[in-house]
This record gives C-alpha cells, sequence and structure tokens, in this order.
C-alpha cells in the first residue's frame, strides 16, 4: 500500500540518521534529494556540475529541477513508499508534492518536524564537516543554510500544520531517544 512521510528541520537536525531508522521500521525507501544531487555531482552530469555551484553556497537548487527529480523517482516506484529527507524546502516544492501525492495516489501519512536548537545544529555541522569532508559543511555555508532554511523552509510548519499533519518531535538528545519519540509520535 502507497504510504509517504515528510521529514522536516533544519540542516543537521539528525533527519538522514531518523530517517534510516524510520524506513527499516515501515519498509520506506529514504528519498533525500541532498544525497540526489549528490550523486549527480560525483558522477559529473551537467545537472551535477550546475548543482555543486549551488550547494556549495548553501543555496537551493532550482524548484524545477528538485521537482522533476522527484517526479522522476516515483515514476521509477512499483509502489510509493516513500520518506522524504529534504523535500520539500520552498512552498513551491510543497505545492508540486500535494499534486504528484495525488497523481500517484500516495497519501501522506505524516510531516514528522526534527525541533533542535539551532547553536547545536551548527555544532553538529561543523564535526560532520570533519568526519564527512563535505564541501558544503564550511562554517560560512552552514550559516547561509540555516539563513536558507529560516527564510524559505520554515514557512512550510504553518503549510503543514494547517493540513493536521504536522507532528513536532524534540530532537534534541540521544539518538534511540529521538527514535523512540518519532515512533510514539507516528504509532
Ligand atoms: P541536504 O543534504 O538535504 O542538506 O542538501 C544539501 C544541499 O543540496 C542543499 O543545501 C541544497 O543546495 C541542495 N538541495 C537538497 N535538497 C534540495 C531541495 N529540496 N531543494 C533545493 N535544493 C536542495
Amino acid at each position: 500500500m502507497n504510504e509517504t512521510l515528510i521529514f522536516m528541520g533544519p540542516p543537521g537536525a539528525g533527519k538522514g540518521t531518523q530517517a534510516v531508522k524510520l524506513c527499516e521500521n515501515r519498509k520506506l525507501k529514504q528519498l533525500s534529494t541532498g544525497d540526489m544531487l549528490r550523486d549527480h555531482v560525483r558522477r559529473g552530469t551537467e545537472l551535477g556540475v550546475q548543482a555543486k555551484q549551488i550547494m556549495d553556497a548553501g543555496k537551493l537548487v532550482s524548484d524545477e529541477v528538485i521537482i522533476g527529480m522527484v517526479r522522476a523517482e516515483l515514476e521509477s516506484m512499483e509502489e510509493v513508499r516513500v520518506l522524504f529527507d529534504g523535500f520539500p524546502r520552498t512552498t513551491a516544492q510543497a505545492e508540486a508534492l500535494d499534486q504528484l501525492l495525488q497523481d500517484f495516489n500516495a497519501p501522506l501519512a505524516g510531516v514528522v518536524l526534527l525541533e533542535v536548537d539551532e547553536e547545536v545544529v551548527t555544532q553538529r555541522l561543523l564535526k560532520r564537516a570533519e568526519l564527512e569532508g563535505r564541501s558544503d559543511d564550511n562554517e560560512q555555508t552552514i550559516r547561509n543554510r540555516l539563513k536558507v532554511y529560516n527564510e524559505q523552509t520554515a514557512p512550510l510548519i504553518g503549510y503543514y500544520e494547517g493540513t493536521g499533519k504536522l507532528k513536532k518531535v524534540d530532537g534534541m538528545g540521544e539518538v534511540a531517544d529521538v527514535e523512540a519519540r518519532i515512533q510514539g509520535i507516528l504509532g
């Protein structure tokens, strides 16, 4: 049966980590637009070359490109059981996703918002920069990504609150504790 979930929260909130766990439990496929873009960058595709500059600046790749990528991915699936991680990030993407979910007859089970302290998030990202060497994890880019999140993505909290699907989860503390909170709220 089709089912979708959205993971929201600022960069560094732990969306990726928690998404992996939830996908195992609910048999969902994690669809991270950031991972898809990094894959393009690695493969040196035309899209990858364009996206890299934007990503390294901490800005957003165009809605058109992102929505096209997500649509193509959904089209390739027999059953749409997806956890969206890092998508949607703008109102235009959220509206496009509403339409896609209708087209693919895939209901939205919930939108999980991981709430964290911004200073803690910044420290987490700086640590990840050391460990993974992601080129978009330097301090300037991190600050920019948080700014972009607050300006362009945070308004989606209100958007999804209006649908009654938003589930706020305290994202602070141990990974296992956050996982338990998410399980508890989703049932
Ligand atoms: P993430 O791994 O989700 O933090 O994404 C890394 C970078 O990829 C972001 O800072 C953006 O430049 C780009 N990106 C990922 N997902 C999106 C999206 N849904 N819309 C626009 N840009 C995105």
